[in-house]
């Protein structure tokens, strides 16, 4: 079981205190914990979705990234890419998301790459994977300091410091497999036929024509084409997948628990 630190907040509590609590909080644990810290520790954070004000501002890190600058530790953002379309689908646009809201302090590291599509396979042997598609970026360091916030989601209820474990630390393919093993489906009235979800294919899943389709006996969920899609065609939202996961809840979130294990 692992000991928990905290200090109080609420809503009203200044960003110049929550610097100086952040750094009391931070100093506490790494004594108490006996914690060696490395040369190098990023921050796993999020950047927030575009025209959003659910994540903790930038200004909440500065106290942190202070604590770091006093020790010499070299630091960053790390972030993963998301499976559904928006600012934060590919690392070019997301970096954009970044800056403008605020996260100017620190070099960015997508961690899964350009599209999600960078990781490492970690091994786990549990329940529901064997192994995990994690961000490979993220094993180039020994140490994390991950900052989550709380949030809701369809599935998986309230989420918190696990999620951003889970989700937060997860390729695409990672994301994918633990949305209940949906597999992704062409929404045909948005098709080019551009054939760019075909060539990121390894497992030549994907048919391109009148009427594009996926085999879902091959695909193996990685999530290259969502990415490679210009169109936004391809989708892992279907409502047969929706209806499995309400349904099938606890598998879903015995998943995120499994990946923040790997993570
Ligand atoms: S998810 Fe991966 S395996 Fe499945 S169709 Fe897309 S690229 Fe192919
Ligand atoms: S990448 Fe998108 S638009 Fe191009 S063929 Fe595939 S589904 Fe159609």
């Amino acid at each position: 079981m692992s000991n928990i630190y905290y200090k109080r907040i609420n809503s009203q509590t200044s960003v110049e205190e929550i610097q100086k609590l952040s750094k009391e909080l931070l100093t506490t644990l790494i004594e108490k914990e006996n914690i060696t810290l490395q040369k190098t520790i990023p921050l796993k954070v999020h950047f927030g979705e575009k025209g959003n004000t659910t994540f903790i501002k930038s200004a909440n890190y500065l106290g942190i990234i202070d604590f770091l600058k006093e020790r010499a530790i070299a630091s960053s953002y790390m972030e993963t890419s998301v499976l559904y379309g928006g600012q934060r689908f590919k690392s070019d646009v997301h970096l954009q998301t970044a800056l403008a809201h605020g996260f100017n302090q620190l070099p960015i590291i997508f961690a899964d790459g350009e599209q999600g599509e960078e990781y490492v396979e970690v091994s786990i042997n549990q329940k529901h994977f064997k192994s995990c598609k994690i961000g490979s970026k993220f094993l180039d360091y020994q140490q994390l300091i991950v900052i989550s916030h709380f949030k809701g989601h369809q599935l998986a209820g309230f989420g918190g410091a696990i999620k951003q474990l889970s989700m937060g630390h997860a390729s695409k393919g990672g994301k994918l497999a633990m949305h209940m093993g949906i597999k992704p489906h062409i929404i045909n009235r948005k098709c080019v036929q551009c054939y760019a979800c075909q060539k990121r294919c390894n497992e030549a899943a994907i048919t391109i024509g009148k009427k594009s389709f996926i085999d879902h006996d091959k695909c193996v969920g990685c999530g290259a084409c969502v990415s490679a899609c210009p169109e936004k065609a391809i989708s892992i939202f279907t409502l047969e997948g929706i209806v499995n996961g309400l349904l099938k809840g606890n598998d879903f979130r015995e998943k995120i628990v499994e990946y923040a294990y790997a993570a």
